[in-house]
C-alpha cells in the first residue's frame, strides 16, 4: 500500500505509531474497530487517513462543539475538505453546509450526537452515502462511563440511518466492561469488532499522591507548590465554589491564573481554552468540564486539588499532561472532606425509583406550562430542601434518553412524551448502577492507599500489561 505512505506525508507524519497502520488497513478493508489508545498518541489519524481513501463521506461524532472548529481548521490547512455542523453556526450557514452535503461536498464531517435529532440533517442521508462512521471519545457511549452523554446511546440508530457503514470507535480509556458496552451500544456483536487495546503506557508521567489532615493544610501546601511552578499547569477541582475560594487565596498571593468551568458563557469558555492552547506558562483552575480532546503538547503539571470520582476520569485527565513526551507531574492532593462531595455526586447521579416517579408526576401535572419553566422553578417543585440537589438533572437526562421527554428546559422546549419505562423504575437496575459508581470510587480510594507502584496499579486496573518497575521514578525500585 504505497498510497498509505504518500498520504502519511500529507499529515506530516514520518512513521506510523503503534498500531496506526494496522488499524488504518482494517478500516479500509471495511472492518469495524474499537481503538483504545493513550491520549495524544494519534487516534485521529486512524480515521482521517482512511477518510481520504474511501469513496464516500466520513461522519465523525464528537462530543465537544468547542473542538470541532480546531479539528476542521487543522484538516483544512492540510488541504482536506472537512467541515463541521453544530449549534454554534448561524441558520444560514447551517443550511448552506446541508446543501453542500447534499451536493456531495466534504470528505469529513464533524457533528455532535445531538445533530441526529434534526430531521433536516437526517434527510441528507437519503441521498448522500457514508463510508465510515467515527465515534470519537467513545467512552461517552457507555452508561458506565464517567462522561456519559444520553445522545451517544443512540449511535446504533444513527448507524442504521446511515445505512450501516463500517464504524471506528476511539477512546483513551475503557475498562473491559466499558469496551463491551461500547460495542453493544453501537449495535454490533463482539465478533464483528476488532479491538485494539494499545494499553495506557505513559512512562513520562510522574504520579504522586499527597494526603492531608484537613483542607486548610491542603490549600497551604498547594499554594506553596504553585508559587514556584513553571510551565502550563491545570489544577482540577470538583466544585466551582472551591475554584472560587481558591482563586481568592491566589489573588492574595499575587499568583496569576485563569478559570474554566461549565457555568461560564460559551464564548468565554472558548476564549479561555484558546488562550490556554497557545500559552507557554499558564495556571488554569478548572472543573472536569475542561479538557476532553484538548490537544496541547506542553502541559507540564496536572494537579487534582480534590479526589476524582473514578480512575477512569483521573486517567483521562492526567493523560493531557506531557504529550510532547517530556517529563510531567501528576499530583493528587487528597483530604477526607473530598469524599463527602463525591458521595453526594453519587446520590445525585443515582436517584431511586420514587424520585423518578415523582418527577414524572410533576411534569404531567404541569402539562403545557412546562415550556415556560426554567430549571430552578422545576427544581423547587420536586425537591423542597436541598437546592444543591442535582437529581433532577440526572432524571431529565434519563427521561430524554428513554424518550419520556423531548426538547430541553434551557431552550424552553421541554415536552412530556410518554410513560416511564420499566428500566427507570426497576429498583434492581437502579441499585446496580449506583453500586457501579460506588465501586469506581472505591477503586479510586484503593489507588490512594495502595503500596504498589502507582503506575503498576493503573495498568492493572485498565487490563494493560505491565512490564517492570526497573529504574522506576515513582516507586524508586532499581534494577
Ligand atoms: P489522540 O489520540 O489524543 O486523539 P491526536 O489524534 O489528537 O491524539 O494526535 C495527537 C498529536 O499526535 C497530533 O498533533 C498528531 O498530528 C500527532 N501524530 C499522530 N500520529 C502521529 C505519528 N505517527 N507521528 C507523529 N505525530 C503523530
Ligand atoms: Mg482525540
Amino acid at each position: 500500500m504505497s498510497d498509505l505512505q504518500e498520504l502519511k506525508k500529507k499529515f506530516g507524519v514520518s512513521e506510523f505509531r503503534s498500531s496506526q497502520e494496522k488499524i488504518i488497513k482494517d478500516v479500509l478493508e471495511g472492518k469495524n474497530c474499537l481503538v483504545i489508545m493513550p491520549t495524544g498518541m494519534g487516534k485521529s489519524l486512524c480515521y482521517q487517513l482512511p477518510a481520504l481513501v474511501l469513496e464516500e463521506l466520513t461522519v465523525v461524532i464528537s462530543p465537544l462543539i468547542a473542538l470541532m472548529q480546531d479539528q476542521v481548521d487543522k484538516l483544512k490547512s492540510l488541504g482536506i475538505d472537512a467541515e463541521f455542523v453544530n449549534s454554534s453556526i448561524s441558520k444560514e450557514e447551517r443550511n448552506l453546509r446541508y446543501e453542500n452535503l447534499k451536493n456531495g461536498k466534504y470528505k469529513i464531517l464533524y457533528v455532535s450526537p445531538e445533530r441526529f435529532r434534526k430531521s433536516a440533517f437526517l434527510e441528507i442521508f437519503k441521498t448522500r452515502k457514508v463510508s465510515l462512521l467515527v465515534v470519537d471519545e467513545a467512552h461517552c457511549i457507555s452508561q458506565w462511563g464517567h462522561d456519559f452523554r444520553p445522545d451517544y446511546t443512540k449511535i446504533s440508530e444513527f448507524r442504521k440511518i446511515l445505512k450501516n457503514p463500517r464504524v471506528i470507535a476511539l477512546t483513551a480509556t475503557a475498562t473491559q466492561e466499558i469496551q463491551k458496552d461500547i460495542i453493544r451500544q453501537i449495535g454490533l456483536s463482539e465478533s464483528e469488532v476488532h479491538v485494539y487495546n494499545e494499553g495506557i503506557s505513559r512512562p513520562n508521567l510522574y504520579l504522586e499522591v499527597r494526603t492531608f489532615v484537613d483542607s486548610p493544610s491542603k490549600t497551604k501546601e498547594l499554594i506553596s507548590y504553585l508559587k514556584h511552578l513553571k510551565g502550563n499547569t491545570i489544577v482540577y477541582f470538583n466544585l466551582i465554589k472551591n475554584i472560587e475560594s481558591f482563586s481568592e487565596v491566589l489573588d492574595l498571593e499575587k499568583i496569576r491564573y485563569r478559570v474554566y468551568h461549565g457555568m461560564l458563557p460559551s464564548d468565554k469558555r472558548r476564549k479561555i481554552q484558546n488562550d490556554f492552547l497557545n500559552s507557554k506558562d499558564t495556571l488554569l483552575l478548572a472543573t472536569n468540564a475542561f479538557g476532553m480532546g484538548v490537544d496541547k503538547a506542553n502541559i507540564r503539571t496536572i494537579i487534582h486539588a480534590e479526589l476524582p470520582s473514578s480512575l477512569e476520569s483521573y486517567y483521562q485527565e492526567i493523560g493531557r499532561a506531557g504529550r510532547d513526551g517530556n517529563p510531567s507531574d501528576c499530583l493528587l492532593f487528597y483530604n477526607q472532606d473530598d469524599l463527602a462531595v463525591l458521595m453526594d455526586f453519587i446520590e445525585w447521579q443515582n436517584p431511586d425509583e420514587n424520585f423518578m416517579i415523582r418527577v414524572h408526576r410533576v411534569l404531567k401535572s404541569v402539562g403545557e406550562k412546562l415550556s415556560s419553566l426554567d430549571y430552578e422553578e422545576l427544581q423547587s417543585m420536586v425537591v423542597h430542601k436541598n437546592r444543591g440537589d442535582h437529581r433532577l438533572q440526572t432524571v431529565l437526562n434519563l427521561f430524554e434518553r428513554h424518550g419520556v421527554t423531548s426538547g430541553d428546559l434551557e431552550r424552553r422546549s421541554l415536552v412530556l412524551r410518554g410513560k416511564l419505562p420499566e428500566v427507570l423504575t426497576d429498583p434492581k437496575v437502579l441499585e446496580e448502577r449506583k453500586k457501579a459508581s460506588l465501586n469506581r470510587l472505591y477503586q479510586m480510594l484503593m489507588y490512594l492507599k495502595s503500596e504498589k507502584c502507582r503506575r503498576e496499579f493503573l495498568y492493572e486496573y485498565f487490563g494493560a500489561t505491565f512490564h517492570s518497575c526497573e529504574n522506576c521514578d515513582i516507586c524508586s525500585k532499581t534494577a
